[in-house]
């Protein structure tokens, strides 16, 4: 079997990776995301390219994460590798055949990827992790000297900290959303009220973000944060597909709406009918009381 090279970042996500990576053959050898600092998707691509050409791999495998697809991207355009993202199966030969989501996960493609080298993500959560062989590290001495200037071109100069929770919206294993019923920004202190009481992160629908009573980073669905807590709480939310395409990985879904018939109400494992503005406090007081 051909060896496999498999890019590891910071998250949970590289081990559903790594998964399926074992399907493609063996060794397993795995490239650090971080051992290029600051993050420098160009040339983390170049290490890979080098690695994988040096191996003989057949297949490089990353995690759908936004790095994980940025730095693939990158590797495919610098080699003109087939390079499908967001997978959620793959079958090795030639060509290779990969299951992967679209439209935020609302389309499920098949695909044949025809190449010398498969690259493929794999998106976050869909894969059934399983244990096996450890990876063989990559030495990367010899290839980081071989990065050109204009590979460091692109990098991560600064972060700026999310403001307030501290939990990660990705991997919170309970999320409470709000959307537009929510009504303005500083209607989401009761939902950070109850998401502190439960520990959980705080999310929100588009409509949220594009009013500008969240940031960005805690929008959920197709052009958000996809996740899957054990508990999802939407509140004030009406369950468009694209939001749903972010939270069909939770395990149950707790809708409170005023209106009975808002299609989140049909993927609801609860449903709580009524003012969100009555309700959230309600259960952030029953939980206060238990506390
Ligand atoms: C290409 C594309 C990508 C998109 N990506 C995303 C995405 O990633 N994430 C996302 O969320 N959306 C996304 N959208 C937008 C999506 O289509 C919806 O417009 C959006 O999700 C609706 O947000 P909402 O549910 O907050 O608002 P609405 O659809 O307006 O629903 C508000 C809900 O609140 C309820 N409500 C109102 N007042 C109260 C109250 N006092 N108490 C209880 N309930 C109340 C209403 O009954 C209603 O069901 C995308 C759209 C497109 C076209």
């Amino acid at each position: 079997m051909a060896p496999v090279v498999v890019l590891i970042d910071e998250s949970k996500a590289p081990m559903e990776a790594l998964t399926l990576g074992r399907t493609f053959g063996s060794p397993l050898h795995s490239v650090r995301m971080d051992a290029i600092q600051p993050f420098a998707p160009d040339a983390i691509a170049a290490v890979l390219a080098l690695a994988a050409d040096e191996l003989g791999a057949s297949a490089v495998l990353a995690a759908g994460t936004d790095r994980g697809n940025e730095v693939m991207a990158r590797l495919a355009a610098r080699t003109g590798l087939p390079f499908a993202a967001n997978c959620i199966a793959a079958e090795p030969g030639d060509p290779v055949r990969v299951v992967r989501q679209r439209w935020g996960g609302s389309l499920i493609e098949t695909a044949l990827l025809r190449g010398p080298r498969a690259l493929i993500t794999v998106a976050p959560h869909t894969v059934r992790v399983t244990d096996g062989p450890s990876p063989i590290d990559v030495d990367l001495k010899s290839y980081m000297a071989r990065i050109e200037p204009t590979d460091l071109v692109v990098q991560v100069k600064d972060h700026i900290d999310a403001a307030g929770g501290g939990v990660s919206l990705a991997e919170a294993k309970v999320v409470v959303s709000g959307g537009r019923g929510v009504g303005s920004k500083e209607g989401f202190a009761i939902i950070e009220e109850l998401a502190g009481l439960l520990g959980a992160a705080v999310g929100c629908s588009r409509v949220v973000t594009s009013a500008g009573w969240r940031p960005h980073s805690d929008q959920v669905g197709q052009t958000g944060t996809k996740i899957s807590p054990d508990l999802y709480i939407a509140c004030g939310i009406s369950g468009a597909t694209q939001h749903m395409a972010g939270c069909k990985g939770a395990k149950r879904i707790l809708a409170i709406n005023a209106d009975a018939e808002a299609p989140i109400m049909q993927n609801a494992d609860y449903a709580v009918v009524g003012d969100l503005k009555e309700i959230v406090p309600a259960i952030s007081a029953e939980i206060r009381k238990i506390k």
